[in-house]
């Protein structure tokens, strides 16, 4: 059946908040009187959070879900949601109430209105974040911003609501390794910004330890640029020619003073530094080969255990 407005709602272990989203969210959608779904999508959890969502889905029949056969992650669980909306207008929403569903008429009204492609979300400011996250944050979204081509907003959420026609080029990017605050970017299409103030988490605690995140940012980086590659190569250019200077450096010296033994010390060093700058250049090669293996191999982006979608094909 074509719905009007599909949302997205990836949850890892989040017994405890779906119900208050559901309360709330169902609020603000029955309000806008539009032909709505809400698509749960349970990422492997272990608690009882498929659960609670069948048990919205039996008495609701604008509750859809997918549950996964394990943990994917949330750049899977957006992926399965966008290959499965029928909406013709699609949007992504944390069910911790952190992307507060009263904005959603205000961005409905905004595509409609201003003729725009998407409406995104971006944070204002950090209030309650621990300082050291945001100061990351802060200066992840400056080099990357700096060394790619995508185009990715400080404080830029997850929850925007696009056109059917911006969801179908998302679910054609079907890399394995994603990282959607770039895909958005990367498509271009006309997106407007909603600045709202950061709200915190209702229940339970987020599943993104400091470790996920510094991984889910180099991620970004990888997948969105070039730029490490080269350092590679500038690296290898910059130490070639100081060698080069050092050797004819040795060799004159030997021409004019003779050949005392000593520098040892200075030789040592020498070595462990090109050693490591090699290193660290081969690892920069290894990140990117390691994610072209993952590409090549082609497997699934997630797999379904349960669904209440028909016709819902349980690998993607
Ligand atoms: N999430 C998910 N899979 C995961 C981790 C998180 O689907 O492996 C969901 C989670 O349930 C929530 C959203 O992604 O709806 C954002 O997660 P969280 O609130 O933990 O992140 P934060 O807001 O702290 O960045
Ligand atoms: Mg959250």
């Amino acid at each position: 059946m074509k719905r009007e407005l599909s949302l997205i709602v990836p949850c890892y272990e989040e017994e405890t908040s779906i119900p208050l989203f559901y309360e709330e969210t169902k609020k603000v959608l029955e309000e806008m009187s539009c032909n709505y779904e809400i698509i749960f999508i349970d990422d492997g959890s272990k608690d009882n959070t498929l659960r609670e969502i069948e048990s919205l889905a039996e008495k609701d029949s604008h509750v859809r879900y997918i549950s996964f056969s394990r943990n994917f992650g949330k750049e899977a669980a957006m992926y399965a949601g966008f290959a499965n909306t029928s909406g013709d207008y699609v949007a992504v929403m944390d069910v911790d109430l952190q992307d507060p569903p009263a904005l959603l008429p205000k961005m409905m009204d905004m595509i409609r209105e201003e003729g725009c492609d998407s409406v995104a979300t971006r944070r204002v400011n950090r209030k309650g974040e621990p300082a050291i996250k945001s100061l990351f944050a802060r200066m992840f979204y400056r080099l990357i911003n700096r060394i790619s081509d995508a185009d990715i907003a400080d404080g830029a959420r997850d929850f925007r609501l696009m056109k059917r026609q911006m969801t179908d080029v998302i679910v054609e990017m079907g890399e394995y390794n994603r990282f959607s605050k770039g895909i958005f970017g990367w498509i271009g299409f006309q997106t407007r910004w909603l600045p709202y103030e950061n709200q915190e988490r209702v229940a339970g605690e987020s599943k993104w330890s400091f470790w996920k995140l510094t991984k889910y940012a180099l991620e970004g980086i990888i997948n969105f640029s070039q730029v490490p590659l080269s350092i590679a190569s500038w690296f290898g250019i910059l130490m070639t020619a100081v060698a080069f200077l050092f050797i004819l450096f040795i060799i004159t010296r030997r021409l004019i003073f003779g050949d005392p033994v000593d520098g040892w010390p200075s030789l040592v060093c020498i070595i462990t530094l090109v050693g490591g700058i090699q290193l660290f250049c081969m690892g920069i090669m290894g990140q990117y080969i390691a994610k072209t293996y993952l590409e090549v191999k082609k497997r699934p982006h997630y797999i379904v255990g349960k669904s209440n979608i028909e016709q819902i094909s349980p690998i993607h």
